[in-house]
């Protein structure tokens, strides 16, 4: 997708999605996610390519005979009309009669938990009560797909996570093709069967949510899927009495790499790579354990939150900011010193000039 022609919004998109599917795309403002929706939902034209939908090509197919629904982040809804009828609306456009328009609202209704509202206008509604009309409204159209372009985004931080489950549990009942568009990687996690990841315009990687989590395919998919996120610093593989190590550019983070880990970071020897490490993979080193241990390391610690049932952590390394999260227990003080052990065997590395995963 190009809106002038030259620049690219969208760029080589290829996705299959399949029946009954919960997709999500995510990635940061501005990657592409809404023009590929609204390519989808036939809002914007397609510069190049095809689009498909259950075999038929839709490209020049208008947006209201697409059999497709759509969610919008603000509702839309009409303030004058009341629930039943903003629900109503689309399918009366639609000629439909008044005994199936009855039919599908009731339904739709109840399955939204509307009912008590049916007589009310949306003023009257708070806002996840209106996000489940907008979400009704859909529906009753019986769509091939459904559509969310952040549906969330306008709700406040408790209704939205009681609607992402809400949309989670619709989709399973209607068992129907979704396809969600968020920035938030927590409702992509949550949510999708799978999640398409995107940045500046390409989609970096398609998959399950814990196989993104656990194997990124690049330091932009590693950093950005995760919270508090990935935790990273540059360095490079030396080799040492036959053992592999990654040692950081300042020498303060020294990390023995055994096995076919180590044999992979090989090729990359004395090259400028960077290890990343997941906050819960750093733990705080028990007394006990060997001060020689090359994997500890002690830090002072700039931030502490304390979170009730675990603790983040905050400490600089070598100019990077690092989060470790450990369980609750006994709140270490701003400004103390705590040594950590780094679990190699959880690490990250990843090619400093091509962004890709190594390994
Ligand atoms: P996202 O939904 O991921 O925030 P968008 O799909 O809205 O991103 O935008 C992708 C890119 O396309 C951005 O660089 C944005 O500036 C550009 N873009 C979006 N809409 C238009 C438009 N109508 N005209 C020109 N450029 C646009």
């Amino acid at each position: 997708k190009t809106y002038d022609g030259k620049t690219f919004a969208v760029r080589n998109v290829s996705i299959n999605i399949n029946d009954r599917e919960f997709v999500v795309l995510v990635g940061p403002s501005g990657c592409g996610k809404s023009t590929t929706l609204r390519m989808i939902a036939g809002l914007e034209e397609i510069s190049e390519g095809e689009l498909l939908i259950d075999g038929r090509m839709v490209n020049d197919i208008q947006p209201k005979d697409r059999d497709i629904a759509m969610v919008f982040q603000n509702y839309a809804l009409y303030p004058h009309m009341t629930v039943y009828e903003n629900m109503a609306f689309g399918l009366k456009m639609r000629k439909f009669t008044r005994s199936v328009i009855d039919e599908r609202v009731t339904e739709a209704a109840k399955i939204l938990e509307l009912e008590p509202y049916l007589n009310r206008k949306p003023k009257a509604l708070s806002g996840g009560q209106r996000q489940r009309v907008a979400l009704g409204r859909a529906i009753v159209r019986k769509p091939k797909v459904f559509l969310f372009d952040e549906p969330l985004s306008n709700l406040d931080a408790k209704m939205r996570v009681q609607t992402r489950t809400e949309i989670s549990k619709l989709h399973k009942k209607l068992n129907s093709t979704m396809i969600y568009v968020t920035h938030d990687q927590t409702e992509a996690m949550t949510m999708g069967d799978r999640i398409v990841v995107m940045k500046d315009g390409v989609v970096n990687q398609i998959d399950a949510p814990l196989n993104l989590y656990q194997n990124p395919k690049n330091k932009f998919v590693a950093g950005f899927i995760g919270s508090p996120s990935m935790n990273f610093i540059n360095g490079r593989i030396t080799i040492e009495n036959d053992k592999i190590f990654f040692i950081s550019n300042e020498g303060k983070l020294k990390l023995c790499i055994n096995g076919k880990r180590g044999e992979e970071l090989k090729a990359y020897l004395n090259k400028n790579i960077s290890a990343g490490i997941r906050p819960e993979d750093i733990r705080e080193a028990l007394k006990e354990e060997d001060i020689t241990d090359k994997n500890k390391i002690t830090v002072k610690i700039d931030v502490v939150e304390p979170l009730g049932n675990e603790i983040f952590l905050y400490f600089q390394l070598e100019g990077n900011q690092f989060i470790a999260r450990i369980p609750t227990g006994e709140i270490p003080e701003y400004g103390s010193s705590i040594a950590f052990l780094f679990d190699a065997t959880h690490m990250h590395f990843f090619d400093n000039e091509k962004q890709s995963t190594i390994g």
